[in-house]
Formats: structure tokens, C-alpha cells, sequence
């Protein structure tokens, strides 16, 4: 069996780790760098780019790079609408009322994008560790629901790899938390990325950790503090020239990226200058934007979002049923938690000092190692007890949600409920699954409605069906049914609605790696254009160098050999051709510099 890889895959960025001898290593891509943007562009010409050269492209072409694909991740369009302003290209309803990304032409939905980054983490992993690599640890945001927990596992599968298992970010943060230290305490895993915030409390005992309480908001992140700064930018703008541009896309990019910039900044200075030149035009000429933006202003801005990540703690220390007294040490996890004021607030809130020991962006992809080391047998007696963020129930009577399965319940958990029918020889039983904590249905997130067919006839209420609720490790739902007077399983099938169907995850896994495979040739075509170029400018190079002291028919000779490199590196497409004509001309060229110089030959 390959390495397992642990890849923490977020909304702005995405790490990628494995174990090395109980080691936890983060694998370096093949950029040489640590860190993969998790961003994916695509050219005019169809050609498609991952990272950082996506990253690169956003500033001139915002309608076909698509970022934070992460927010839009198993959401229905219609609870988009707090993304939609952080992002430039265009997102449309799909199908099961989806999101989804026009691109070109052509629309993918966020698993094949979050595909396309996972593909490329993947190639990097197999890259550095000189194997192939076909099983993953993918992390997500604790209160991710199971929609998104699911799109993310399509998403691994579209790319080929084979999720052993989703875990909860600040769980993969707390694991390496315990992997390191093993000592009795109880920590707060404070999450702050850039579009999910969590607070997890978790309880460790030497080797054994227990997450007592988890809350979080999926739409709080880096993201929402840059679209503040972006507003701001804007509104200078329109102060000091009269007019609004928001309206235009590029000049949207730019800003977005200004304001990030700037928010990096006052993280280390106390002001920041913004320039942006070359905004826009009017016939008076070209307009600029430079401005001051102060950390005390900034502060003051983004200090509503700031607030809403200590409330949660609040929350989540009540749910622990715990005291701020009873919390030993705060780890500091993701991007947004090296915001100096951040960093107050909760040292504050706490009254604490802050862990810092751990790299906060790096924290999860280690945790989703070693959390792939258990799996592996490589790391020993560290274990982790999970719950789920969110309460699983079904709708009931009255429009009301009845909870089954409530949050914070340890992982993997089941519930069996008894269900029966409601008219004559009734077939079909519709159960309508949610998740959330309101207690009117309409008021949580729909999971979908589950279809019990293959009821036998009998009168109304007699039917005893069993229905079983359950949470597995990866936080994912199942729902079983089982007509208890029949015994057996059944004939009772369940058609669950998600996403994507199983074919189309099998399809798009196969287009997927269909476009690796030509990647792949198409490289190895450069390669060799490559090489029988290199020859042909080393084979120029000794004519021009030693064309006076070869003899005429070895000049003609070499002549007629840079036209035939030269005609195939025009004409040909056909790899063993080129395979063919770049050996000729590295063997042409050895005999000829032999003639020349008998000893200095190299072979
Ligand atoms: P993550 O999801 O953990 O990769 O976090 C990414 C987010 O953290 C982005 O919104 C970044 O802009 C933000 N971030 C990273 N470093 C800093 C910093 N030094 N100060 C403020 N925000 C940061």
C-alpha cells in the first residue's frame, strides 16, 4: 500500500502532509512551495491552471479564475448569497438547485473544481514522495453539514483518490496538538481561515483526546475582512473622484487583491499605503487610487466580524459546559488568527496566553497526517474521539424538526426510529432529513427528502419501519430502513437525493483522469520538442564554432541534419519520430565533435 496523504484543502489556500517515520512532513508542490493557492484558471485557448499560476492570472482575468470554491461547496444557490459578492466569476443555479461555475462556455460544479486542486495536490504528493499516491485524509470545517461533507468526498473521488476519511479541521489541529504534547489538559482549537471559522473544545488526556463541544460559522473568514477592506477602497474612490466603479470586474479584482495585501500588512505595521494606479479613465485622463488605511481603522471596521468569533466561543464553552478557568491553552489555527486583534480578543476572552508553537497554516494538513498515520498503523495509541457540530432529525407534524441524533453526540453515532404509514396499503414513506438546531424544519438545512419504496400493502399503521439514523466517522449521514414484520433488510430501498449521482461522480473521475492522462502526454511532447531543440542549437552552435575546420561534405552533412531537426519540430506530432530524429542528432553530433577532437568527446 502507497503513503496515505493528509491534505487540509482550504478556501484560500491548501496543504498537503504525510507521515515519515511517525514524522508529520508537509509535502512541498511543484512549485517548491508549502503552500498551493487554492485557486484554478483557465485559459482563452481551454488550458487550465492550478495554484499559483492561477493565482497570478486573477488580476487580468477574474471571469475565469475560480477561488474560495470552498464556500460554494454542497450549497444550494439560494444560501449562496452571502458568497456571491466575494467573487467575480459568474456562479448559476444547476441542478437539485446547486451551484455552479460558467466558465468558457462550459459549467462545472465546485466538487470538479475542488477536483482539479486535489488533482494537482495529488500529482505534487506523487512527485515528492516518488510513488503513486491513491488514498487521502481530507479535512473540512467542523460545521461543514453533510452536503458539503460529501461534495468534498466527490471531490477527492473525481480526483481519483480514494478519502479514507473527513475530519474536522480543528480535530486534525488537536491531534497534533496531541501528538506533540500528550499531556492532561483541555485546549480551545480556535480556527480562523480564510472562509470558515471554528472553535472546538477539546478535552486531552495523555494519548486520548475527546472534543466536548465544536461551533462555528462557514461564512466568517479572511474572505469577508478583505470584502470589508474592498468596500472601504471603493468608497475612497467614489469620495475623492465622484463616481462608482465597483460595477467593473477588473477594477473589483484589483481591489480585492489590494485589500488583502493591506490587511497582511497592518497584521506586522500600524498603517499601510494602498496605490492603486490606473483605475479606470475619463476623458480627462487616467485615475488613480492611493490612500492610507490605519490597523486602528481597520480594527475599527472589521471589529463586528472579530466579535462573532468570541461569541462562538462563548457558545461553544456553554456547550462544553465549561468555564473560560477550565481552558489550559488556545491554539491558534488558519491565516486569520495572526490578526493582531484577533489575537487580543481572545487572549482576552480567555485569559490566556496563545499557543503559537504550531504553524497556523500548516497545523491541519500535519493533523490530516497523522490522522492518516493511525490508518497507516504508523502512529500508535493516539485517539480521538469526534462529535458531530450539527443535530441530525427529520421534519414531523406542525412543520417542526424533531432531533435525533443531537450535536455535539460522539461520532459515529446511530438512532433507530420507527415509522409507519398513513393511508391504505401506502408504498412509499417520504422522510424528510435536515440538520441544524432551529426548531422550526424550514429553519435548518435540508438534506433531502429519503423515499422508503417497496412497502408491502397493509392497512394504514401497520407497517413497523425501522429507520436507521446514522453519523458515520467522516461526519457523513446514512439512512438504512427495515420493515421489521418482513425480518430481512428488505425490499425497501431509500433514494436519497445529494449532488452529484454516483454515475456522474464515476463520469467526471473519468473525464478527470482522461485530462491527466493528456496532460501528461502533452508534457512529455514538450519534453521532447525540447530536447531535439536543445540539439539543434548545440549542433548550430558547433557549426558556427567549427565550421571552418570541418571538411565540406561534414559541413553539407550537418546542414542537412538542422533541416531535417528543424522540419520535424515544425511537422511532426509523432512521438517516435521525435524520439527518433532527437537520438540521430545527439549521435550526429558525437561523431562529429570525435572527428574534431578525438579525446574531449563526451558520450
Ligand atoms: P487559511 O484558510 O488558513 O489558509 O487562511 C487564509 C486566510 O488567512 C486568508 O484570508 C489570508 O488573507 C489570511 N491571512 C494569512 N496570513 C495573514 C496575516 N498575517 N494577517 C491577516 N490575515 C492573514
Amino acid at each position: 500500500m502507497g503513503k496515505i496523504i493528509g491534505i487540509d484543502l482550504g478556501t484560500t489556500n491548501s496543504v498537503c502532509a504525510y507521515m515519515d517515520r511517525n514524522e508529520p512532513r508537509v509535502i512541498i508542490n511543484e512549485e517548491g512551495g508549502r503552500i498551493t493557492p487554492s485557486v484554478v484558471g483557465f485559459s482563452k485557448g481551454g488550458e487550465r491552471f492550478v495554484g499559483d499560476i492561477a493565482k497570478r492570472q486573477m488580476l487580468i482575468n477574474p471571469d475565469a479564475t475560480i477561488h474560495s470554491v470552498k464556500r460554494f461547496m454542497g450549497k444550494r444557490f439560494r444560501e449562496a448569497g452571502k458568497d456571491l459578492p466575494l467573487v467575480n466569476y459568474k456562479v448559476t443555479e444547476e441542478k437539485n438547485s446547486e451551484c455552479g461555475f460558467e466558465v468558457g462556455g462550459r459549467t462545472y460544479t465546485p466538487p470538479e473544481i475542488s477536483a482539479m486542486i486535489l488533482q494537482k495536490l495529488k500529482r505534487s504528493a506523487e512527485d515528492f514522495l516518488g510513488e503513486a499516491v491513491t488514498e487521502a485524509i481530507i479535512t473540512v470545517p467542523a460545521h461543514f453539514n453533510d452536503r458539503q461533507r460529501q461534495a468534498t468526498k466527490d471531490a477527492g473521488t473525481i480526483a481519483g483518490l480514494n478519502v479514507l476519511r473527513i475530519i474536522n479541521e480543528p480535530t486534525a489541529a488537536a491531534l497534533a496538538y496531541l501528538h506533540d504534547r500528550r499531556k492532561s489538559s483541555t485546549i480551545a482549537v480556535f480556527d480562523f481561515g480564510g472562509g470558515t471559522f471554528d472553535i472546538s473544545i477539546v478535552q486531552i488526556d495523555r494519548d486520548l483526546g475527546e472534543v466536548r463541544a465544536t461551533r462555528g460559522n462557514n461564512a466568517l473568514g479572511g474572505g469577508d475582512i478583505d470584502k470589508l477592506i474592498m468596500d472601504w477602497l471603493l468608497e475612497q474612490f467614489r469620495r475623492e473622484h465622484g463616481f462608482d466603479i465597483s460595477g467593473d470586474k477588473v477594477v473589483r479584482q484589483r481591489m480585492r487583491d489590494a485589500a488583502e495585501r493591506a490587511k497582511l500588512e497592518l497584521s506586522a505595521a500600524l498603517d499601510t499605503e494602498v496605490q492603486l494606479p490606473f483605475l479606470t479613465a475619463t476623458q480627462d485622463g487616467p485615475l488613480h487610487l492611493q490612500c492610507t488605511l490605519t490597523r486602528a481603522q481597520f480594527e475599527t471596521m472589521a471589529l463586528p466580524l472579530f466579535e462573532k468569533t468570541i461569541e462562538e466561543c462563548k457558545r461553544a464553552l456553554a456547550d462544553a459546559r465549561l468555564n473560560v478557568e477550565d481552558i489550559d491553552e488556545i491554539v491558534m489555527v488558519g491565516g486569520s488568527s495572526r490578526i493582531p486583534r484577533v489575537k487580543e480578543l481572545v487572549r482576552d476572552f480567555f485569559r490566556r496566553p496563545l499557543n503559537q508553537a504550531f504553524n497556523p497554516d500548516e497545523v491541519v494538513a500535519i493533523g490530516a497526517a497523522i490522522q492518516a498515520g493511525i490508518l497507516e498503523g504508523e502512529v500508535k495509541s493516539v485517539t480521538l474521539l469526534d462529535v458531530t457540530s450539527l443535530s441530525l432529525g427529520i421534519e414531523v407534524e406542525g412543520r417542526k424538526f424533531a432531533k435525533l441524533i443531537p450535536k455535539n453526540t460522539v461520532i459515529p453515532a446511530q438512532r433507530v426510529q420507527l415509522v409507519s404509514t398513513v393511508v391504505e396499503n401506502q408504498r412509499t414513506v417520504k422522510i424528510h432529513v435536515l440538520q441544524g438546531e432551529n426548531a422550526l424544519a424550514t429553519d435548518n438545512t435540508s438534506l433531502g427528502e429519503f423515499e422508503l419504496c417497496g412497502i408491502e400493502p397493509a392497512p394504514r399503521g401497520a407497517p413497523r419501519i425501522e429507520v436507521k439514523f446514522g453519523i458515520d466517522a467522516n461526519g457523513i449521514v446514512n439512512v438504512s430502513a427495515r420493515d421489521t414484520r418482513g425480518g430481512a433488510h428488505g425490499n425497501i430501498t431509500i433514494q436519497a437525493p445529494t449532488g452529484l449521482s454516483k454515475l456522474e461522480v464515476e463520469q467526471l473521475r473519468e473525464e478527470a483522469a482522461n485530462y491527466e492522462r493528456d496532460q501528461e502526454a502533452a508534457t512529455a511532447m514538450k519534453e521532447l520538442r525540447f530536447q531535439v531543440e536543445r540539439h539543434l542549437v548545440t549542433l548550430e552552435t558547433f557549426l558556427r564554432e567549427q565550421g571552418a575546420v570541418l571538411h565540406k561534405t561534414d559541413v553539407s552533412e550537418l546542414e542537412q541534419a538542422l533541416k531535417r531537426g528543424r522540419m520535424a519540430l515544425t511537422k511532426s506530432s509523432d512521438k517516435t519520430n521525435l524520439e527518433e530524429v532527437g537520438a540521430w542528432l545527439k549521435r550526429f553530433y558525437l561523431h562529429l565533435s570525435e572527428k574534431i577532437n578525438p579525446s574531449s568527446a563526451i558520450h
